[in-house]
């Protein structure tokens, strides 16, 4: 008896299950190429670069295809183990089945035997049917596994619906030809069954599909480009919630209270109050080894130089300058407070470094300080990157919003706080926040504001980087050597605008396109190199 195989090994699951990712990937990425050579057909698309268009589907599709490889690795594993399961329990229905015992031919009553099996699944009912046949007369029947005997269902004319002689015309090897004949309205027909043609379709198939999953699997199907998606598909789920308490967060009044705070070093510390205690006539200032802990506590001592000062005015008088001075700052007098013996007085003060105590040294609370989403959640997918660019989009779109809101009392602008490093957009020099002018024109240090203001260059500057050039994109731009830049100013071809600071030194020049058209006919630019992306239909469109 020929067996059949329903239980293949897993590598065969694998394959379909892989097979239909790719399919339905292809599929998106097709449906998205024709919506793209349709858009750019279309009159709106006029509106918009080349580049921002293909930008635009590239990513559409790639969105698509996270969901895809993202929902397709979710259900992989389980999805195999279910068709697998399945296939083992017809394979064992199929092998283990004990035929039916004792069949009779109905015709002449003999024993028959059983040459063939063949599992039905018929309504997902799964039942074993076995085909007998009587060796003396030939009587042919199929008998289920309960021992029933299968009721032959007689064959239909296609054409009046009578019954018709179903007959085989001829057998081969590749080949069966069937004949149906009908008596009531003549009809008949021949079809042929032929193996040798399906074997080749199948093998046709077989081919295409391997070549599929060469080509895409490494893309589309392995267990790490799954993941990735699905951490991504999942990850964007918090997205909103993440950019929205961002933003809330920079764009309130506690947070700017306690980005205002100054955050000083021990050294810095010291050389403050040195200052001060001195005109307050506190002497010999010395700071013991600080303890590190959840915060910097460190102890000191001084001698009051002003022996007319009673024990109690002298405490009272330092503690009042102390909380004055470190008003404002990341320190604060620890409150048990001052000793003092025969002039010589001793306390402790205590840094702060977190963010979240800074809210409380401000004296503003951090409004809502939990999070919406999950502790979970965030620990899972709070490293995402998608997740970390909603933050930083937040946290500048909350900073952008507090320096809006100041521009309606400082229209042209005003220097930023504290020491973070921006880059100046016309001079390129890194410059710390408090040395740059901010306003809705752009970030410049504030000497090279200063050279706007007084009208050196014009404001277009800041705005537009591809009016104007530096030295270094002259030289890199015309193939010009600088002595040969100095010597073409000097005899006037090239006009420049010198950037001065507030002493009248020079730190950059300018040179405007317009001012220099001239000498940009003799000396013509290389084009500056662009980003160059392939679209949807695989053409190269520069940025
Ligand atoms: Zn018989
Ligand atoms: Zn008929
Ligand atoms: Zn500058």
């Amino acid at each position: 008896m020929a067996d059949y195989k329903y239980l293949k090994d897993e590598q065969h699951y694998i394959d379909q299950y892989d097979l239909f990712t790719i399919k339905q990937c292809l599929k998106a990425i097709e449906s998205w190429r024709e919506a793209y050579a349709k858009h750019l057909k279309s009159e709106e698309a006029k509106e918009t670069s080349a580049g921002d268009k293909a930008k635009m589907f590239n990513w559409i599709s790639n969105q698509e295809l996270f969901q895809i490889k993202g929902n397709r690795y979710r259900q992989k594993k389980e999805t195999i183990q279910q068709w697998m399961d399945d296939d083992r329990i017809k394979q064992d229905k199929y092998d283990n089945t004990p035929e039916p015992e004792n069949i009779h031919c109905t015709d002449c009553k003999r024993i028959m035997h059983t040459k063939l099996k063949h599992l039905s699944t018929l309504d997902d009912l799964l039942r074993m049917m076995f085909l007998f046949d009587c060796s003396s007369c030939k009587k042919k029947v199929w008998v289920y596994e309960d021992g029933k005997v299968r009721e032959s269902t007689p064959d239909l004319c296609p054409k009046c619906k009578a019954e018709a002689k179903m007959s085989v015309v001829k057998e081969s090897k590749d080949k069966i030809i069937w004949k149906i004949s009908c008596n009531s309205c003549g009809f008949s027909e021949t079809t042929v069954d032929d193996f040798e043609k399906s074997r080749a379709e199948r093998k046709k198939r077989e081919e295409e599909e391997k070549k599929l999953l060469e080509e895409y699997r490494e893309e589309l199907c392995t267990d790490e480009e799954g993941k990735k998606s699905f951490e991504y598909i999942e990850a964007l789920k918090i997205v909103p919630q993440v950019y929205e308490e961002e933003l809330k967060k920079y764009d309130s009044f506690a947070y700017q209270k306690a980005a205002g705070l100054k955050k000083l070093t021990i050294i810095e510390l010291e050389k403050l109050l040195n200052g001060i205690f001195e005109k307050e006539q506190y002497i010999k200032l010395t700071f013991n080894n600080p303890e590190i802990g959840q915060h910097v506590i460190v102890s000191f001592n001084l001698q009051d130089a002003d022996t007319s000062r009673k024990e109690g005015d002298s405490v009272i008088n330092l503690q009042k300058t102390i909380k004055g001075t470190l008003e404002g700052t990341n320190w604060r007098l620890m409150s048990d407070g001052l000793s003092y013996r025969l002039g010589y007085i001793s306390g402790r003060l205590k840094g702060y470094e977190r963010e979240e105590d800074f809210f409380e040294l401000s004296g503003a609370k951090k409004e809502e300080k939990s999070s919406k989403i999950d502790h979970e959640t965030m620990m899972r997918y709070g490293g995402n990157h998608a997740v970390q660019i909603a933050r930083l989009s937040g946290e500048f779109q909350g900073i952008e919003n507090v320096r809006k809101r100041r521009l309606e009392k400082e229209p042209d602008g005003f220097l930023l706080e504290g020491d973070e490093i921006y880059t100046c957009m016309v001079c390129k020099e890194n410059t710390p926040g408090n040395r740059i002018w901010w306003n809705l024109d752009g970030i410049t240090c504030f000497d090279c504001h200063l050279n706007i203001k007084n009208g050196s260059i014009p404001v277009e500057v800041v705005k537009n980087s591809d009016i104007w050039l530096q030295n270094w994109q002259i030289a890199d731009e015309c193939s010009l050597h600088t002595s040969t830049i100095q010597k073409l100013r000097r005899q006037g071809v090239l006009k420049g605008k010198e950037l001065t600071r507030e002493d009248g030194t020079s730190y950059c020049t300018i040179y405007l396109i317009d001012e220099n058209k001239e000498f940009f006919e003799k000396h013509p630019r290389k084009p500056r190199q662009r980003m160059v992306i392939t679209d949807l239909l695989g053409n190269k469109i520069e940025l």
